[in-house]
């Protein structure tokens, strides 16, 4: 006997179950596995509210779902839109908080913006990582997320869009570390990119971590999905500093890993990028850039500096434009290709380390 994913009232989850176990639940019920990829189909792309909709299975079976399924919606309490384009969704969870999506249209260089929209998806309501310069960690975890709020945030958002547009990429740094509630995250990619579900190709999901090893590389032989990872430093006792994680899994470690992946057949031709969060006198100086071209030169890699978004709660500041754009070109003309993350959504607290405080606060 399996044991299910269950919503607060008792019920299976039905949206926290992949094509495999659905198939399995219904043989559980007493129903035609055969019928899962419609149900699954009906669930993810025609936005059902109830089993009633599935209109492709007979009344007798909706009624066996209803009995023992549950259809879960996260309960938006609040769409925050930025001067800038960035939208930003508050959803209450049944486990007793708020978590946060971030809508992030990319601007194009003439300043209007070009087809791709970004979603950035929370895994957890808080997180357990607790580096040092994120505000999120402040939280502590509070909950996983169940594979249906993961899945969940990019199908409500892109059920609400204006036609014709749809979510083009997924980033998975929202609120938490992904690779630490593995299963549901699992199981949540695999139907973002399941095509009798959400659609999304495994080269436009990017999962972002601190390097939580084993689940780590884990993810990437099961996924061909792009890898990230929150660098921060040059040094292992530079990143030991901000990042408790590196005590566990040294940064050496970390690297040989990265390494490993980069040679996993389905990562030919692909980079692993390096999110290097730029903080003031700490980690911003050519000396760290030229470590940078050190430690990853055996590593496909691209790197993307994140100039440290400045809060009331940390005395960390941003360095100046200048000194970033040096590290860059530094980095550019080792034969790195580096990008700079601008700021998005920083008036509704929707940038990078923002997220969670708002209405901790509030
Ligand atoms: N736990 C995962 C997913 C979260 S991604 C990870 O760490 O990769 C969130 C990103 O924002 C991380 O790269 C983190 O280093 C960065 N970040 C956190 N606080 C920040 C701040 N105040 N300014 C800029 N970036 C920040």
């Amino acid at each position: 006997m399996k044991i299910w994913p269950k919503t607060p009232s008792g019920k299976v989850d039905i949206k926290s179950l992949d094509i495999e176990q659905l198939e399995s639940f219904l043989t559980s019920i007493d129903l035609p596995k055969e019928k899962g990829l419609r149900i699954y189909q009906a669930i993810w792309q025609r936005n059902i509210q109830s089993f009633s909709e599935i209109n492709t299975i007979a009344k007798s079976d909706q009624r066996i779902l209803d009995e023992h399924a549950e259809l879960y919606f996260l309960e938006l309490q609040q769409m925050l839109p930025s001067a800038d384009g960035t939208q930003k969704f508050l959803w209450k969870i049944p486990q007793g908080g708020v978590i946060e999506s971030v809508l992030i249209p990319d601007e194009d260089r003439k300043g209007g913006f070009s087809d791709r929209l970004t979603l950035c998806v929370s895994s957890q309501w808080g997180c357990a990582m607790k580096c040092s310069f994120c505000l999120t960690g402040d939280l502590g975890l509070k909950s996983h997320l169940w594979a249906s709020q993961i899945a969940g945030q990019v199908q409500q958002i892109s059920a609400q869009l204006p036609k014709g547009k749809r979510i083009t990429n997924i980033v998975m740094m929202g609120m938490g570390e992904p690779v630490h509630n593995y299963n549901n995250l699992r199981v949540a990619l695999k139907t973002m990119n399941h095509n009798f579900a959400l659609r999304l190709s495994n080269r436009k999901i990017t999962v972002s971590s601190v390097g939580l090893l084993p689940n780590l590389e884990k993810l990437a032989q099961e996924l061909p999905v792009n890898i990230a990872i929150s660098l921060n430093a040059s040094t292992e006792e530079q990143r030991k500093q901000v990042m408790p994680i590196t005590n566990k899994y040294s940064l050496e470690q970390l690297l040989n890993t990265c390494k490993s992946i980069s040679e996993l057949p389905h990562q030919q031709g692909r980079r692993i990028t390096f999110e290097y969060v730029m903080m003031k006198g700490f980690n911003d100086s050519l000396e760290d850039a030229k470590r940078l071209t050190q430690i990853l030169a055996d590593i496909p890699s691209k790197i993307n500096l994140i100039p440290y978004n400045e809060n009331p709660d940390r005395a960390i500041k941003r360095p100046a434009f200048e000194q970033v754009k040096a590290f860059q070109t530094y980095l550019v003309s080792r034969g790195w290709y580096c990008s700079i993350r601008t700021t998005r959504g920083i008036d509704i607290s929707a940038a990078c380390g923002q997220l969670g405080k708002s209405f901790e606060s509030a």
